[in-house]
Formats: C-alpha cells, structure tokens, sequence
C-alpha cells in the first residue's frame, strides 16, 4: 500500500510541504481576487456568503455525473443540508422543491440551486411544518420566482405557533404566490414529469402525520417520499390501495424507527433508498431497525450525512443511476 505521507522528513518533504504552502496561497489569492471582483460587481459592497459558494464552495458539494449524464432529463437532488429535508426535483429543465431544510442551511440551499441551473421553481412543497423542512423556505421564495406553493391540510392538525411558519406563511401572501392545499388525488406537471399526492396527512396531534406522501413519476423513474409521516402515514397510504411501488423512496422521517415500516417497503420494493440526515445527529437517525429493513428488502442506501449530496438521475439507456458529492461513502 502507498504511504499516506506521514513521517516523511528531508529534501522530499520539505518540497512536498513547499508546494502544499505555494498551492494554499495560490488558492487565497484566487479567493481574494474573487472578492475583490465580486465587490466590484456589487457596486463597493462585499460579496455575501452565498455569491462565494456559488463561486466556489458548492460546485465541490455538488456530486461529479459523467459527462454524458449532465444533461439527463430527470434527476432527483437530495441536498445535504445536515439534519433537515431539501430535495428537488429537475424535469427537462424545470424545478420544484420539496421542503428547504433548516434556516441555518437556507444559504448553502440558495447557493446550490443556483448552481444546479434553477432561476424558478414551479412548484415548492412544504410536506409538513416542522422547522427542518420550512426553515430555508423564506430565504428560497425571496431569491426565486414560484409558480405555486403546495401545503399540506392545516385543518387536520393544531396550527403551528412558530414565528417561522407564521412570517412564512405571510411572505407567500405578500409575493402573491398561488398557495394550494394538497389533496389525495392532486397532480402537477414538472416538465414532462408528474408529481402526484398520495396522501394528504391524517387527523392528528403530531405534526410529523401531517406530511405529504408524494409519487413523482418520469420515463424510466419512480420516486416515492413521505416527508417525516410516521406509521399512521404509511398505514392510510397503504390502506388506501394507492400505487406506491418506486424505484426510489426517500427515508421517511430522516431514517426513523417510527417510519419506514416493513410492510410499507415490501409494498414499495424500492431498488435505492435516500436517508436525508445530519452527521451525529442527536435523534440517532437513521435507526437501526430502518437500516434492516431498507437491507431486508434488499435496496441500496444511500446517507446524506455520508455522501453528501446525492443526485439520483436516469441515463441515456433509461437506468437509473446515483452520484454522490463524497465518492469513498457511497
Ligand atoms: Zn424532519
């Protein structure tokens, strides 16, 4: 095995070590020069975080497709935004978002967005109101046009007090953004795709049973997601004789125990699971009984917390295929 470099002393190492220097500098010297273009740009102003990322930061987050693959129609980006939920969905060019993360990760969100190709979402969809899956919601309706916002049924649940949903909510009213709530049965184009509602929540006390169950389908993939809906969630999708096999099914609740039932699985037979989590999360997501049964039913797994970004995609020959951001995880 080669040596990891470790120990190495005399003329080598110290070349080795000049070179590390030279090429940090030279990177700091690219990041001044960065700044200083971008103030220039922004009329004396320094540039924001999110500009820097877009420049540089997130174009390393987001995971390498072969050449070939850059321009698949359907790929499906879940969006390492640590312990939270972001996915979009991209269809022959056109975007919609299901949930936005925590508000901490609203910028790294904003930033890969742009640098994923989105200057509109069609569609942004709040599966439920917890703050891992609205709170970069605000600072996504203020750098993007939205064609319409999907939300789930508030009449089945107590209404949410947090300031967060409340200025969220507002700030759609004042953009005038068409607001729908979701009802089992509603469909929406995303390109030549569909995203369909499976079920629209249950009555309860536990905001998590509010989550939206959603089927997107497109040539060649079939992607199923519950938001954080727990076993009630699964037993009414089931229940309800709903078509929910897929190829791809999002970990409901970030990979917890309370979700992801067996009998959901065995129905759904998905070939690949995304679990959207954050690195040593305090809840211990994704549990141990999740990650038997995704192995029971034979998919393959795939961490947020692990790979990083992972975009699911269709290829030329209509399979379907996964990129991740860190390569040695997947
Ligand atoms: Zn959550």
């Amino acid at each position: 095995m080669a040596s990891c470099g470790k120990g190495r002393s005399g003329q080598k190492g110290r070349g080795a070590a000049l070179k590390k220097l030279m090429g940090t500098a030279a990177s700091l010297l690219v990041l001044l020069a960065a700044v200083l273009g971008l103030t220039v740009t922004n009329g004396g102003k320094l540039p924001t975080w999110e500009q820097l990322y877009a420049l540089f930061g997130v174009s390393e987050l987001m995971p390498q497709l072969p050449e070939q693959a850059q321009n698949a129609a359907t790929k499906i980006h879940f969006i390492d935004v640590g312990q939270g939920d972001a996915v979009l969905i991209e269809q022959d060019g056109c975007f919609a978002l299901i949930d936005a993360g925590e508000r901490d990760a609203a910028e790294t969100l904003v930033a890969y967005l742009r640098a994923a190709g989105v200057d509109r979402l069609t569609l942004l969809v709040m599966t439920h109101p917890h703050t891992d899956h609205i709170g970069g919601m605000r600072a996504v309706l203020d750098a993007f046009p939205v064609d319409a916002v999907l939300l789930p049924d508030f009449t089945k649940a107590p209404m949410p007090a947090t300031s967060t949903f409340t200025k969220l909510l507002e700030a759609v009213a004042e953009k005038r953004i068409p607001a729908e709530t979701a009802c089992t049965g509603d469909t929406f184009a995303v390109g030549s795709g569909t995203l369909t509602v499976l079920g629209d929540g249950i009555e309860t006390e536990n905001l998590n049973d509010l989550s939206l169950v959603t089927m997107f389908e497109a040539p060649g993939l079939r992607y199923f997601s519950s938001g954080d809906g727990e076993k009630p969630v699964e037993r009414a999708v089931l229940d309800s004789g709903a078509g929910v096999r897929a190829d791809l099914y999002k970990a409901a609740h970030h990979g917890s125990s309370t979700s992801n039932t067996r009998e959901l699985l065995e129905t759904v037979r998905p070939r690949a699971v995304v679990i959207s989590c954050g690195k040593d999360n305090s809840y211990g997501h994704p549990h141990r009984e999740a990650m038997e049964t995704f192995g029971e039913v034979g998919a393959s797994v795939f961490r947020t917390d692990e790979c990083g970004t992972v975009i699911v995609y269709v290829d030329d020959a209509g399979a379907m295929q996964v990129a991740v951001t860190n390569k040695e995880a997947a």
